[in-house]
């Protein structure tokens, strides 16, 4: 069993901003990367679908101490290239165990037990970047007669290098990632046709728009608050900016219920536009043989099917966690500013904003980390767990993938809000470590 000081499971975003903050703090500070993909960069280099790129501007997206210097909205590879460079740059790929999935966590006798199948590891603190997303299972609606159809079905989360040349392509789903896929494929695709139950908001992005994280910062939040709080204006302000929508064609929830996607240099409404491209607002009944039948009996005839279908959420990597040999259900627990869990001590854990750059998070969350353990060092203390207190968890946005995995999310929440960066970074950096919700020993 080896021994380091910090855990850091997985090498995604937030793996290496933890690093990068663990060594700027901490020099001497022994710490190991444990990823179980063979590469790493997390979302950005599981997701190779034909279009994948950010939603959020670059500016905030990418990291502070190594600003992007790409355009405004980046493509996958260049993110994924963009993570690797800043891994290499600060020395932070060689702490990297790829190919090494963690099983289980035990904390006993003040020390974590991190297990993976070969090797296990005792450390003072674990930090779980394992993203919000199973990896392994995606969200994939089930339909009567999967079976029959003769045509292939892939889930975007699961692409290999599926040939859409000369195919009819039908494409389930409406959010960012039907937008981002139908113009990559549309030229080579016989016709392409979108099936969704609600079209999506979405917002045109100009590429060549020249900005700064500061004023991106403000911007993206002004605007989603003004949103939220004039919902109708708002609402009415979009319509009457892009023709994609008329009284037929609106979607079903208000701006930002749920995450609005992007259309660059209006390429998803021109790509709408076309002969070859069809959209079907409609209900799925079930499988033919030839393709898919539709709630109001039309038949969409398909060699492909893409499942846009999004994300099972799941926090901590699906990774089981004892203390003292007890067995932790997550949705028993409290999440302390969306980075802790009451009743499982020196065990830190990052997610994002609905509504904002996820990095932005995971560097205040990696700040607040660092003044814990500095906090802790200081007073000589081993161990720092939150209370269970908080008020009861309310789904942050209403988004099909929160709305149906609250049974496993933290059943309350104490000073953790996730639409608001600004909020969030005043109160991470000057608010007292030992703020009354946490207990040391
Ligand atoms: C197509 C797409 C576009 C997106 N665009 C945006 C955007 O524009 N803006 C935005 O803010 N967010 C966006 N997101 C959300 C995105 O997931 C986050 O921005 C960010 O990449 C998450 O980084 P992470 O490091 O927290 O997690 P991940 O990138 O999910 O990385 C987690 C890592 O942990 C590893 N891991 C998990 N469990 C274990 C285990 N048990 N053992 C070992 N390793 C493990 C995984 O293999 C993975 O490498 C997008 C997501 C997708 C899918």
């Amino acid at each position: 069993m080896e021994k380091v000081d910090v855990i850091i499971i997985g090498a995604g975003i937030a793996g290496i901003t933890t690093a990068y903050y663990l060594q700027k703090n901490f020099p001497k500070l022994h710490y190991k990367i444990i990823e179980s993909r063979s590469d790493l960069g997390g979302t950005w280099d599981q997701m190779i679908f034909p279009g994948v790129r950010s939603d959020s501007d670059m500016y905030t997206y990418g990291f502070s101490f190594n600003p992007w210097q790409g355009s405004i909205i980046g493509q996958g590879a260049d993110i994924k290239k963009y993570l690797v460079d800043t891994a290499e740059k600060f020395g932070i790929k060689q702490h990297i165990l790829f190919n090494t999935r963690v099983s289980s966590l035990n904390w006993a006798d003040h020390q974590w037990t991190t297990q993976t199948k070969d090797i296990s590891y005792t450390s003072n603190h674990v930090i779980c970047c394992t993203g919000s997303r199973d990896y392994r299972s995606a969200n994939f609606p089930k339909f009567e007669g999967e079976h029959l159809y003769q045509g292939k079905i892939v889930h975007t989360q699961d692409w290999g290098n599926e040939d859409f040349k000369n195919k009819h392509v039908a494409i389930i789903g409406s959010g960012c990632t039907a937008v981002t896929m139908t113009p990559a494929i549309v030229d080579q695709a016989k016709s392409v046709t979108l099936i969704q139950r609600s079209p999506a908001w979405i917002i045109n992005v100009d590429s060549q728009e020249k900005s700064s994280r500061f004023y991106k910062t403000f911007e993206t939040i002004f605007d989603y608050f003004y949103s939220r709080a004039f919902k109708k204006f708002y609402k009415k302000k979009i319509i009457a900016k892009y023709s994609y929508y008329d009284h037929t064609n609106v979607p079903s929830y208000n701006f930002w219920d749920q995450r609005p996607a992007c259309s660059l240099d209006n390429d998803y409404f021109n790509s709408v536009n076309l002969d070859k491209v069809s959209v079907e607002h409609q209900g799925i009944s079930h499988w033919e043989t030839t393709g898919l039948k539709l709630n109001n009996g039309k038949i969409i005839h398909s060699d492909l099917t893409i499942m846009a279908t999004g994300l099972n959420a799941q926090l901590l990597g699906g990774i089981d966690i004892f203390v003292d040999e007890k067995k932790i259900n997550l949705n028993d627990t409290s999440w302390y500013r969306g980075m802790m869990f009451s009743g499982i001590p020196n065990l830190f854990a990052h997610t994002g904003y609905i509504n904002f750059s996820w990095t932005a998070r995971c560097e205040i969350v990696s700040q607040r980390i660092c003044r814990t353990l500095q906090y802790m060092g200081k007073k000589n203390l081993v161990s720092c767990v939150p209370k269970y207190i908080g008020k009861k968890s309310e789904p942050a946005i209403e988004a099909n993938y929160v709305l149906r995995s609250m049974d496993k999310f933290p059943n309350r929440t104490y000073k953790f809000n996730n639409a608001n960066y600004l909020f969030e970074y005043i109160s991470f950096k000057w608010t007292r470590i030992n703020d009354g919700a946490l207990t040391f020993k």
